[in-house]
């Protein structure tokens, strides 16, 4: 596990706010949950590469538990708050990338 950040969290060249060798932008500063293990990753690749079992939706009745790390304040948010926001982070107001929502699907179950 990564001691610069709060929760466990595992990936492939993550930078110090959770950026990873998949999703490098300035706006990738997110890491997500996976359901089954409950340890975060900056994207599905990264579990892929460092996980053995497939990466399992956050599950709905667990919606107002932690979800999602943001790399740049390092609160987390419930699966919920993330949800409502998406573009930016309720607590520090960092702008995360629009374009993850095209794959909400992956990280949060029944979306
Ligand atoms: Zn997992
Ligand atoms: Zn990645
Ligand atoms: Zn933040």
């Amino acid at each position: 596990m990564d001691p610069r950040f709060p929760v466990p969290l595992r990936g492939v060249r993550v930078d110090a706010q959770t950026r990873c060798a998949h999703y490098p932008s300035p706006r990738d500063v997110i890491a997500l949950r996976c359901g089954a293990c409950e340890v975060y990753v900056p994207c599905h690749l990264c579990h892929e590469a460092t996980a053995d079992h497939p990466l399992a939706p956050w599950p709905r009745d667990r919606f107002d538990e932690p979800a999602v790390l943001c790399g740049v304040c390092r609160e987390t948010l419930t699966a919920r708050e993330y949800l409502a926001s998406a573009s930016d982070c309720p607590r520090c107001g960092a702008a995360f990338n629009p374009g993850c929502a095209a794959h909400h699907a992956l990280y949060f179950e029944g979306l």
